[in-house]
């Protein structure tokens, strides 16, 4: 993509309605645009992002066997009443009133829905396990949005609901989500700390929220440390083990829960970018969500619904990944690979080396963002810094002369001259080491 023909509404200044670095960041690269307190427009660069961290989720729910589904945003309040949410919800849930006066409501959540579908179809134990999963926008009236697509009013979510016959079979969808969500976020190049959460009444160790490390995060985490050295590898690990190494937010954490000395514990802030839930049969019996068992009795679904905020996972990851001159993007969320720079937009040779290599790449089927603007090179510069791409090729005369390229790695701010042949090996390489 060439910026010149791109949209980049970058700003210079920081926006006065930013409170939190992420939120400052994706304005001043100019990736959303706010339309009413908590509601975004996605421009296009905000928008690549999104849709790089929707496919790993879908590929990743895929794997796991789960089918993807989506479901109305608009939906009739009658369902709503079956399972006595609609009144209540609350004030979050936002109230619609169509032009026969029926009431619908923009779906908060989706376990209504998909337990009526489900009840519809599925009869038989033969038909079981089932996840369904859909990937799409929910409204929540939240009381005070803020922090950009952090806590937004509308805001983009994979929900899946799983179904089995009893307890067990809950338990083996329950870990399999809890496996899937560690290997979805080291895909999207993030560290998550799966936190043991409330389950309400039905107890048990069946909730976990799973939590990015961030300054800015709007929990409190205690943790063993061994999350620290495990890194990003822990997705290895059995999970029976993996369940017993100690995390939690401030609001379920006590002084004494965990196996090891408080003192021992690490505290950081987190955000919560994933919850996994069993919640057994508390809407198939509402909800008379029956099926029959291989004994011939009819017995309810167990149940677990199963989150990832989407859109609040792009904020998460700029929280957790940047520095005071911008984004930090890793590799596989990247809205482009590589930013392409010509130092001097209007010099005859600059322009083509710059153009035939911007060509070659693009045919390579490279995702590239050409800055040709006709612009001064610290601006030029500063916009690559912030808008975070991996990697920076850098062209100008002095490098042309010598037949090399600047290669820049946003990350580590390392910068080589090389040949354009080993600049674009040397990328390969350290993208094939970071997978
Ligand atoms: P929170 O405690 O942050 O309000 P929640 O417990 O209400 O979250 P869930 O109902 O479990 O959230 O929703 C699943 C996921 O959706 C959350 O883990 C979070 O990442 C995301 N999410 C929830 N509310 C919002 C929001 N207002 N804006 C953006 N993402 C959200
Ligand atoms: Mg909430």
């Amino acid at each position: 993509m060439r910026l010149s023909r791109y949209f980049i509404p970058t700003l210079k200044e920081n926006p006065q309605e930013a409170q939190i670095l992420s939120h400052r960041f994706m304005l001043r690269a100019g990736m959303i645009h706010q339309e009413a307190q908590g509601i975004y427009s996605w421009l296009p660069l905000g928008l690549r992002v999104l849709k790089k961290i929707e496919n790993i989720i879908r590929e990743e729910q895929n794997k796991a066997g789960a089918l993807e589904v989506l479901m109305p945003t608009l939906q009739p309040a009658d369902l709503w009443r079956e399972s006595g949410r609609f009144d209540a919800y609350g004030k979050e849930m936002l109230r619609i009133k169509d032009r026969h006066e029926r009431d619908l409501l923009y779906s908060p959540t989706n376990e209504e829905m998909i337990t009526a579908i489900f009840r519809k179809f599925v009869r038989s134990y033969r038909d079981l396990p089932k996840m369904f999963y859909q990937i799409n926008w929910k409204f929540r009236d939240e009381i005070r949005p803020r922090f950009g697509v952090m806590r937004g009013r509308e805001f983009l979510m994979k929900d899946n609901y799983s179904f089995d016959l009893n307890y067990e079979d809950a338990v083996n969808a329950y870990d399999l989500m809890y496996k899937t969500y560690l290997k979805t976020f080291k895909r999207l190049g993030v560290k998550v700390i799966p936190t043991q959460a409330d389950s309400g009444p039905i107890g048990g160790d069946l909730s976990h929220e799973f939590c990015i490390l961030a300054e800015t995060g709007e929990t409190t985490l205690y943790y063993d440390p061994i999350y620290d050295t495990l890194g990003s590898d822990f997705d290895h690990k059995d999970i029976s083990e993996l369940k017993k190494y100690y995390a939690a937010t401030d609001e379920k954490h006590k002084p004494g829960d965990a196996p090891i000395p408080e003192e021992q514990l690490s505290v950081a802030r987190g955000t919560e970018v994933g919850h996994i839930f069993y919640f057994g049969t508390k809407y198939s019996e509402v909800m008379n969500a029956k099926i029959v068992n291989p004994k011939g009795e009819e017995v309810l679904a167990h149940m677990g619904s199963y989150g990832i905020g989407v859109s609040r996972l792009v904020g998460a990851i700029i929280d957790a990944s940047h520095d005071d001159k911008g984004i930090i993007w890793p590799e596989s969320v990247a809205p482009y690979r590589i930013g392409l720079i010509n130092l001097r937009s209007g010099d005859a040779n600059c322009d083509k080396v710059s153009n035939d290599i911007y060509t070659q790449l693009t045919n390579n089927n490279e995702e590239v963002l050409y800055d040709d603007r006709d612009q001064r090179l610290g601006v030029k510069l500063a916009d690559m810094e912030l808008i975070g791409l991996p990697w920076q090729l850098i062209i100008g005369p002095k490098g042309i002369a010598q037949n090399t390229v600047e290669l820049k790695c946003r990350k580590t701010n390392e910068s080589q001259e090389l040949s354009l042949e080993s600049a674009l090996n040397h990328m390969t390489k350290n993208n094939a080491r970071a997978a």
